[in-house]
């Protein structure tokens, strides 16, 4: 950190990014021969920036790092001070009059005993040895087999090591290790364990019902049931955290909701209002429809590679390819509509990122692209819920006596190697069952936090592992009362625009539409790789930068800072870790995906678990009807297999 008597940059320069010269290697060594030197480069060039920080107006920040740097923290810091200088002035020299530092202030974690550097990170040999953050967090035993070693920190976590909320998390799974250890031994029984109180375990729980059998528990870990569906009441109105519409007719939540007169008449629209650059300029409709319709165009081509040999590698493959070869085939556009075309093409990406919640749609499968099926007609590819999704649950709940859920209880480890299942849950508690539905989403399931003895089979395995599974954001923004005229904003921005700052996440968000029955709120929707920084952020800083930039794409800065912010975390959410699921160019080397989940575990030739859940349905996969009807079709062939056997 260095203190400067004054601010010597301009005021909008959030700081300095230094790129090197082949040629300025040497010079470096020769012009400032002091300190440690690595095949050929100076320390100095591991510090790859000099950046301003929020609320200390005259100090710049640098960031040192590389191999060098363990070295560099035993350098005196007046050396330190002076090869800071030597960059800054060698860089920036001939555009700023740049003071010497009051003073130099530097960390020296590699130095001190009790850290010896920053974070862990994940390396070639842990991937060779096959060791993972969880191997590290197992509990070493006593030779009575009693915990008695326990590991926590950020290196123990099995997504977020490096950082403070991984670290924070680790040592909060293992307190409650040790509280589980100590609570008393508890066991209950039931004939049918259902892992999850989600849409898929009120499916399969609805379905035993109906058949007349009450003997199943839903072990859920949260501390209510709905899953992926959350509901929050603001303003007398309903705000969804989780799933928002109902999409299309012919299935049992749409029955329901109709039979209750749930839905409403006003149907939503994705992509309305205008699409705004980044510089202010106002797309023309022409130009929005024109790219829209080849966008949905090829993305319906890309449907039929389902019945085909040959496909794509990825979504992403065919788009751009398609996208492309559209432009090439009508040359006589002009240079400003193709750069045009380009930038909206973007957002449709970046639209199409979150819809199918991915990173990139090179995680998508081309051949599965047309797998999914939509019924009903095009005002029902949206549709509103009076009183959110959560009077769906509620519903479903009624039926459902409360005696049959137990809330706040994850299931750790399913040993069905006998002929009862046993399942050891958080708080010491034990269920012995039969059979078991098991309803995690394939985000929680990928983080092989629960343990399956014996393991599950290989292709079970390959499955969950093949198959993608990321996140969708919201951001609602809350304000005093409604400043837009339009129906939504659509960001658009010039291509490779970086904003090179903390707000870069920003890049990630398809835009800000209006709210089904909230007069003063817009909701961002984000995904990609922007939405884990956005998680991470608390929501005045998350309002701040959303109307920082809505302030520069309308050119308008007296538009108002929001006066509450209300966002999703489904990825940090440690039960459901993102939103939906998608088949993966890696399911179609492994012929695996949906189906290959729905087949039931065995033992000794007796189904014991049935996987369910939006990811186990061939055609509505990503859904809450989806996951409902797989509850209900694991429910079905338990039941067949009841029957068969007269049991
Ligand atoms: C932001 C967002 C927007 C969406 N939009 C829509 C939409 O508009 N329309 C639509 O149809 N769908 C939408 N969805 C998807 C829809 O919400 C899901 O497909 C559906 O709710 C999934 O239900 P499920 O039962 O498969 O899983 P979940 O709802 O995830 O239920 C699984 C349950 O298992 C619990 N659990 C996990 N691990 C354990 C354990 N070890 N022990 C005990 N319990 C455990 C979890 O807490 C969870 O409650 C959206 C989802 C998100 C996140």
């Amino acid at each position: 950190f260095m203190q400067f008597p004054y601010k010597w940059w301009p005021d909008d320069c959030t700081g300095f990014s230094f790129i090197w010269n082949e040629e300025d290697h040497l010079v470096a060594i020769n012009e400032f021969p002091h300190g440690p030197v690595k095949d050929g480069k100076s320390w100095l060039q591991d510090i790859f920036g000099f950046y301003t920080i929020d609320g200390d107006a005259n100090i710049l920040m640098g960031w040192n790092v590389g191999m060098l740097t363990r070295e560099v923290e035993l350098l005196s810091d007046d050396v330190v001070s002076k090869g800071c200088q030597y960059i800054l002035n060698k860089f920036l020299g001939a555009k700023y009059n740049i003071p010497p530092p009051e003073s130099v202030t530097r960390t020296k974690w590699y130095s001190n005993e009790h850290f010896r550097g920053s974070f862990s990170y994940r390396t070639v040999d842990s991937d060779k040895l096959n060791a993972t953050a969880e191997d590290l967090a197992q509990p070493l035993l006593a030779n009575n087999g009693k915990m008695t070693l326990l590991f926590a920190g950020e290196a123990t976590h099995p997504c977020f090591y490096s950082s403070a909320h991984g670290a924070l998390e680790s040592g909060v799974r293992e307190a409650q290790r040790i509280i589980d250890l100590y609570a008393s031994p508890r066991e209950k029984s039931c004939r049918i364990a259902i892992i999850g109180g989600g849409m898929a375990g009120l499916g399969a729980a609805t379905t035993f019902l109906q058949a007349g059998i009450e003997d199943f528990l839903i072990l859920e870990a949260s501390d209510k049931l709905g899953g992926r569906v959350d509901t929050i009441y603001l303003n007398g109105n309903v705000l969804e955290l989780g799933a928002q519409w109902l999409h299309g007719t012919s299935n049992y939540l749409h029955r329901l909701a109709e039979e209750n007169n749930l839905i409403v008449d006003e149907a939503s629209e994705e992509g309305v209002g205008i699409y705004v650059r980044n510089d202010g300029y106002i797309f023309e409709d022409f130009m929005v429809k024109k790219i829209d319709f080849i966008v949905g165009k090829i993305l319906e081509e890309c449907e039929n590679f389902v019945d085909s040999e040959k496909y794509p590698f990825s979504v992403e493959e065919f788009l751009e390819e398609e996208f492309k070869k559209h432009l090439r085939d009508n040359p006589n556009e002009d240079k400003e509509f193709v750069e045009k075309a380009l930038e909206l093409y973007d957002w449709h990406y970046r639209f199409q990122v979150i819809d199918n919640s991915c990173h990139r749609l090179k995680e998508v499968s081309a051949k599965d692209w047309g797998k999914y099926s939509f019924i009903g007609t095009d005002r029902q590819k949206h549709m509103n819920l009076r009183n959110g999704y959560k009077s769906l649950v509620d519903i479903l709940l009624k039926s459902i006596p409360e005696q049959s859920s137990l809330l706040e209880t994850p299931v750790l480890k399913i040993d069905y190697s006998k002929a009862k299942i046993r399942l050891d849950c958080r708080g010491n508690l034990t269920i012995l069952a039969d059979h078991v539905i098991a309803t995690p989403s394939i985000g929680f399931l990928k983080q092989n936090l629960l343990q399956f003895q014996p393991p599950l089979p290989d292709i079970t395995r390959k499955t969950i592992d093949s198959l993608g599974f990321y996140g969708i954001g919201k951001i609602y923004l809350v304000f005093e009362e409604k400043w837009w005229k339009v129906d939504g904003f659509q960001l658009v921005w010039k291509r490779n625009t970086i904003l090179g700052d903390d707000r870069d996440w920003i890049r990630y968000v398809s835009g800000f539409d209006t709210v089904f029955n909230q007069t003063n709120i817009l909701v961002g929707w984000i995904g990609g790789d922007g939405i884990e920084k956005m998680e991470s952020l608390c929501e005045e800083i998350v309002g701040i930068h959303c109307v920082e930039v809505l302030r520069m794409f309308l050119q308008d800065p007296s538009i108002p800072l929001p006066i509450k912010v209300i966002k999703s975390t489904w990825i940090s959410n440690p039960w459901v870790r993102g939103a939906y699921s998608h088949t993966t160019p890696a399911c179609d080397r492994a012929g695996c995906g949906p189906s290959t989940l729905a087949v039931p575990v065995t033992m000794d030739g007796v189904p014991k678990i049935f996987f369910a859940g939006e990811a186990v349905h061939e055609s509505h996969f990503s859904t809450t009807h989806g996951a409902f009807e797989s509850g209900e079709r694991q429910a079905g062939n338990l039941l067949k297999f009841f029957r068969r056997y007269k049991l």
